[in-house]
């Protein structure tokens, strides 16, 4: 099954029903959207010799064309490989060249950092030539199997380089399922507002909205500001959008006081969310509020904590359940693993592995990467988590930002938790700090609030009245900004790197 076959089918059967819009504007209806996408799909062919199997990048930051090419690119049997457009030209070009692309289909504002190799070609979005491809013959959907490549999709990498993750037709199918049914419903005409990356989460829900005949709205900046949803929202009314936790602290510091009735569901993960942010953005938003726990690997589908459940204020495990990352969707299976691969029960601590439709085939040229991460046929998501008696997963970190300490296991996530509730701490990331006697200790990195000077010793007293003394930071060390990679999430690494580095400078009696 080609997932491309949605749009065909839509096309022909509501040609009318509004398809994509740009900032206030629609732009495209459904006739016209698939009409163009088999055009695009028919030059893809004809002009650039593109065939089935074959991988084309995506370099643009979102913008309408994004839908057309990824439908065109679907139609034509080939592979989209959707590239993060804030990423540097040496990754841009490790990206294609690794994933073997042929054609590269890129923003005027970037044509001049990707790098031309071989045989690649590139063709400027928008641009006359990409105009020119709308004079082919269209063509009807190239059938797929369910377990061909239809999304190369590039980790975020935080750690080394992007690994390719390989997503079928089906793996697509059954995530836009799993959001259908367990994360929110869309009735034709409901709008989703492409804040986010279409390279990663906020396309990944590109498909499910077409199934159902949903507008796909690009906002006029082509990214996130705040302001900027909340009028969309009064615009198009019953708007959803993917939003990374820090969007939507940002949202809820604008909307404060605002009309949010044209909101429908504001749908968060991708990192972890703070049960007081959480809390604040409940207040504000009421029941518009989902959560999704997933990686690349198994695209935004291992748990979701449904909107009810983060509505149910009067429930005694409410605020437990707000730490959590919910219950695993209907058709996975998820587990939490000792070190030696053995299930754990509940209440103790391990990786998270998982197994279901949506789990990649495994990375794209990296057989070791790939058996690794799948030994056993399960997803290996390198989370530490653990389950409680009712079936809530709750997420601590990655194993690798695990800190030990005199020998006992401290999760920075419980750290942030509590230090991100003081309202002179703007931003604040835990880290392990190697050192002689502990083993590694506990070092808090603190954006403080503007305008604010808290002190240490003001922390370590709100730490030592809510966390087990042993957990709290032997260290602070108060910075302007956190590093922090394309996508938002905080680059511990860098951070361990910077202290290493500063220690050092200290050693040696040089001022830093
Ligand atoms: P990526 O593959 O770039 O989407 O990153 C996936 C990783 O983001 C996961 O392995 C988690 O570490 C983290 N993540 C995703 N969703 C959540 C969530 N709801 N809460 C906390 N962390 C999350």
């Amino acid at each position: 099954m080609n997932i491309g076959l949605w749009l065909e089918r839509c096309g022909r059967s509501h040609p009318e029903a509004p398809a994509v819009g740009y900032g206030d504007d629609l732009v495209l209806r459904y006739g016209e959207l698939a009409q163009r996408a088999a055009r695009r799909a028919g030059a893809l062919r004809e002009r650039y010799a593109i065939v089935p199997g074959a991988r084309v990048a995506i370099i643009a930051k979102n913008c309408p064309s994004y839908v057309e090419t990824m439908y065109a690119v679907w139609l034509a049997g080939a592979a989209v490989v959707p590239v993060n457009a804030k990423l540097h030209p040496s990754e841009f070009s490790y990206i294609l060249e690794h994933a073997g692309a042929g054609l590269a289909f890129v923003s005027a504002d970037l044509a001049d950092q990707v790098p031309v190799y071989g045989d690649l070609k590139l063709v400027v979005l928008d641009s006359p030539e990409f105009d020119r491809m709308l004079a082919a013959e269209p063509i009807a959907a190239v059938p797929r199997d369910a377990g061909d490549l239809a999304w190369l999709f590039y980790t975020s990498g935080t750690t080394g380089r992007p690994k390719g993750a390989y997503l079928s037709h089906r793996n697509l199918a059954a995530a836009s399922y799993a959001y259908l049914a367990e994360v929110d419903q869309v009735a034709p005409g409901d709008v989703l507002f492409h804040a986010a990356p279409m390279s990663h989460g906020s396309g990944l829900y590109l498909m499910a909205h077409v199934m159902r005949l949903g507008v796909n709205v690009i906002p006029a900046s082509h990214g996130f500001e705040p302001d900027e949803v909340l009028r969309a929202a009064d615009r198009w009314k019953r708007l959803s959008l993917f939003a990374a936790p820090t969007m939507v602290r940002r949202l809820v510091g604008a909307a404060n006081g605002a009309d949010v009735s044209g909101f429908r569901t504001i749908i968060y993960g991708g990192g972890p969310m703070y049960v007081a942010d959480l809390i604040e953005a409940f207040r504000v938003f009421g029941p518009r509020l989902a959560q999704i726990y997933g990686q690349g690997e198994t695209p935004m589908t291992i748990t979701t904590l449904s909107r009810s459940e983060i509505a149910a204020s009067d429930h005694p495990l409410w605020m437990e359940r707000l730490g959590s990352v919910g219950r695993p969707f209907g058709f996975m299976e998820v587990a939490v693993h000792d070190q030696d691969d053995r299930p754990l029960a509940p209440g103790q601590e391990g990786e998270i592995v998982c197994r279901g439709p949506t789990v990649m085939t495994g990375y794209w040229n990296d057989p070791a990467a790939s058996q690794d991460t799948l030994r056993g046929g399960r997803l290996h998501t390198g989370d530490v988590g653990v389950f409680d008696q009712h079936g809530y997963l709750t997420l601590k970190d990655r194993t690798k930002d695990l800190i030990i300490s005199g020998g006992s296991n401290i999760y920075p996530r419980e750290v942030e938790e509590v230090l991100q509730t003081h309202p002179d701490v703007h931003e604040v990331s835990v880290v392990g700090q190697p050192d002689a006697e502990w083993g590694e200790v506990v070092v808090a990195c603190v954006v403080r609030s503007p305008g604010t000077a808290v002190a240490e010793n003001a922390l370590d007293a709100y730490c030592l009245e809510r966390i087990a003394r042993f957990k709290r930071p032997k260290r602070y060390v108060f910075i302007d900004s956190l590093p922090k990679n394309n996508y938002g999430k905080v680059l511990k690494r860098e951070l361990r790197e910077m202290l290493s580095a500063s220690d050092l400078a200290n050693q040696e009696g040089v001022k830093s």
